[in-house]
């Protein structure tokens, strides 16, 4: 037997819909959301959308089973990762099935996963169980999980406390119990401009910041050296970098102005704030100096963005039920950060399993085994079943 006729040409179809609707995080999401609104009305099944500030993105909450017993949540996003300056065989927003694989953006990461949790409806109702089953579908995640704080709040206004959550990022369906916190800064240092043959009379804004970059890495050398150790990561401790530097206008000119911007990735018992605090305790000895020649000289923090890290154990019963529709045994911590961290943070126990690997994620020529995808299926399958 082929793996193409292991997956249902249902769920194929579905996908093929998913990956149709161009979901870069920048763009609105609507199309799909009303698309995944009208496929689950079909059944019955209504659901809720929370909005941006914008209006043209939104999250997408749906009970299967209202007014029975709250159950799990399947959980995924909605955008996916540009395909700009990639070098691509195959139209990224055209399902392409070549050999055991499907090509397009988002095969991995995620709609693979979405489209088998919409696939399973009819058969989670036919089941009639007497748990709820829950959707949620958000947008943003890509750039900082910022939809889906929204769609969380809006279940705690709901007074709705589910059982439990799968968020179905790739992880080659192998049930993730731990990831790292993700924590994204910028800096602002403003100093004054002069003829760069008078540089006493500037005050250098790309040298002040220049001293903040390596103070940042120093403190993460020092982490390296000194943190605990969780060897089930592949880097087993928390981790600092400056990853986008910005200033100057000529070489003849004291600049005035620098901005970067940081990331942590924290281990659980590493709190950010720590580490930021420090950072700008360090910004902080570099003022005086700066005012001295320019009293409006400054440096500002800001932070960006933050998603927490996720912490399960093994012996969860999220996790054991993960291992059991899966078939396969957990699998420890993972470097990328997710969603999962959020739900757990609001007290709903969570698991990361889904379809693909996160090596093609965000790739160019993006795909997912279909062997993946009929696994998927079949998970979706015993959840309806169990
Ligand atoms: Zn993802």
């Amino acid at each position: 037997m082929t793996v193409i006729s292991r997956v249902s040409p249902e769920l194929l179809a579905i996908l093929a819909q998913l990956i149709a609707f161009k979901t870069v995080s920048r763009d609105s999401n609507l199309e799909l959301i009303d698309w995944i609104q009208t496929y689950l009305k079909q059944y019955g099944v209504s659901s809720r959308l929370t909005y941006d500030s914008t209006g043209k993105k939104a999250n997408l909450f749906a009970t299967v089973g209202e007014g029975k017993k709250p159950g799990i949540i399947l959980s995924g996003h909605t955008d996916v990762v540009p395909v700009d300056g990639q070098e691509w065989h195959t139209d990224p927003f055209t399902a392409v099935i070549n050999g055991d694989r499907l090509y397009a953006r988002g095969a991995a990461d995620m709609k693979t996963y979405i489209a088998a949790a919409l696939h399973a409806i009819p058969q989670y109702i036919a089941a009639d169980r007497d748990q709820a089953l829950h959707l949620a579908f958000s947008y943003d995640e890509e750039v900082g999980c910022l939809g889906v704080r929204s769609l969380i709040r809006d279940l705690d206004e709901i007074g709705l406390q589910p059982a439990a959550c799968i968020v179905g990022e790739p992880t080659l369906m192998r049930p993730v119990i731990a990831h790292k916190g993700t924590h994204r800064f910028r800096c602002c240092v403003r100093g004054k401009e002069a003829h760069s043959s008078y540089t006493t009379q500037g005050v250098n804004a790309i040298e002040y910041a220049s001293k903040i970059v390596v103070y940042i890495r120093e403190l993460a050398d020092r982490l390296a050296l000194q943190e605990a150790r969780d060897d089930s990561y592949t880097v087993p401790y928390s981790t600092l970098q400056t990853g986008l530097i910005r200033g100057g206008l000529a070489t003849n000119i004291v600049p005035k102005d620098c901005d970067f911007q940081f990331e942590a990735r924290t281990l659980p018992d590493m709190k950010a704030d720590i580490l930021f605090e420090e950072i700008q305790e360090y910004a902080r000895k570099l003022i005086p100096e700066m005012v001295a020649v320019e009293p409006l000289a400054r440096i500002d923090f800001e932070w960006l963005a933050s998603a927490p890290g996720l912490q399960m154990q093994e012996s969860d019963a999220i996790v054991q039920l993960a291992a059991q529709l899966s078939g396969n045994a957990p699998d420890g911590a993972v470097s990328y950060g997710t969603e999962a961290g959020l739900f757990q943070q609001a007290g709903i126990p969570t698991v990361i399993c889904g379809p693909g690997s996160i090596e093609q994620a965000h790739s160019p020529n993006e795909y997912v085994e279909l062997a993946q995808v009929a696994q998927c299926e079949r998970f979706m399958q015993r959840l309806c079943d169990s």
